[in-house]
């Protein structure tokens, strides 16, 4: 490939004197699980997303599972999400023990439609889990109003969304608890699994930092159950570094955003609506096409990386027959994994690399 769809080692070459020393540090220490890296990572974490307390657990699957436990989700609780979603968002909910009901999207968002989550509350709705799919805010002054009104916790899922904000207040800070993803890829991403919950809320820190490890109160003390999701000291050292970049990061990607933008914006192309209010940090650059197949061969014949996210709804993927979907349940969702497609967008890539994909997009034969 002549454009990769991302290139993590360009990331690595870019900051490796602050990683390799960071590892280095972790290295000479000899202390590698939850100590003073991760310490660090956790209050400079909820420094960034403006919240007074952050957990870090060992990936960010984890992380919505123990948020929905430490918030008080029962076996059994309905806890409404999105169709339209990285697996792992429904896999939480039921290794939770919770029912996922899933509700279809706002084609303009690709987030949870809010009259759609509305109207799948029952007397067993528990929790609210909106996705911030591909960078962008859900609509989340309307679904924390669903939530406040009808007492049921908002859990949001920012794994694709760090530093993104809507009228100034940033994801993660909405609702009760908020759940990141440090999975490489992701636009703050560790060189392993790791994840992390921001709260307000110090009785749910508090259960959170005994659920991620036994139910331990203080070593061997075992206040509650609980199971083992830590991070370790590697990846708090390097996350410490990339966090310290995401600022610069996010904005190489909403420039490079804006430059497809610009370019594309010719075409009869669907690109991402911007809304008012709404600051998105393009985890992907997502554009629609009718004939979204023919138009990845293309440009993989020119060497040109597309990803699909995702190319199946939740709903019908087999492990999750069982929630009782069907073809049909959701349309929107539907229709958006028949159509959506991925660019190439990184922080690291040119102004000319994202020209040479507009004028093959451009010259696909419409
Ligand atoms: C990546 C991702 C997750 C899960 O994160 P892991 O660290 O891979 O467990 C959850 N939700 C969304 C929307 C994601 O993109």
């Amino acid at each position: 490939m002549t454009i990769p769809f991302i290139d993590l080692k360009a990331q690595y070459q870019r900051l490796q004197p602050q990683i390799d020393a960071a590892i280095q540090r972790v290295l000479e220490r000899g202390q590698f699980i939850l100590g003073e890296e991760v310490a660090a990572f956790e209050n400079e974490f909820a420094n960034f997303c403006g919240t007074r307390h952050a957990i870090a657990v060992a990936n960010g699957t984890d992380a919505i599972q123990l948020a929905l436990l430490a918030c008080g989700i029962q076996p059994g609780d309905e806890v409404i999400t999105s169709a339209f979603t990285a697996v792992a968002t429904v896999a939480a909910i039921e290794i939770a023990g919770a029912r996922p009901i899933l509700v279809d999207i706002n084609p303009d968002t690709y987030c949870v439609d809010p009259e759609c989550v509305y109207r799948a509350i029952t007397l067993r709705t528990r929790a609210i889990v909106p996705v911030h799919l591909y960078g962008f805010p859900a609509e989340i002054t309307l679904l924390q109003e669903i939530s406040a009104k009808n007492n049921i916790t908002l859990i949001e899922d920012c794994a694709q969304a760090h530093g993104a904000s809507y009228n100034k207040k940033g994801v993660g800070t909405w609702g009760k608890a908020g759940a990141f993803s440090f999975y490489p890829t992701k636009n703050l991403g560790a060189y392993g699994d790791g994840g992390a919950i921001v709260t307000n809320d110090v009785s749910v820190a508090d259960r959170l930092r005994r659920l991620r490890q036994y139910g331990w109160s203080q070593e061997r003390v075992s206040e509650q159950k609980g199971m083992n999701s830590r991070m370790d000291e590697l990846q708090a050292a390097i996350l410490r570094v990339k966090l310290a970049d995401l600022e610069y990061s996010n904005i190489r990607r909403i420039e490079l955003a804006n430059q497809y933008r610009t370019r594309l914006s010719e075409s009869q192309i669907l690109l991402p609506v911007r809304r008012p209010g709404i600051e998105p940090v393009y985890h992907h650059f997502v554009i629609r096409h009718p004939r979204r197949e023919t138009l990845r061969c293309y440009l993989a014949n020119q060497g040109i990386a597309t990803l699909v996210h995702y190319p199946m709804p939740v709903h019908l993927q087999k492990g999750y027959f069982n929630l009782g979907y069907t073809a049909g349940s959701f349309p929107i969702s539907e229709m958006a994994s028949r159509e959506v497609l991925s660019l190439p967008l990184y922080p690291e890539m040119t102004y000319e690399m994202v020209d040479e994909v507009c004028q093959a997009v451009l010259a696909f034969p419409s």
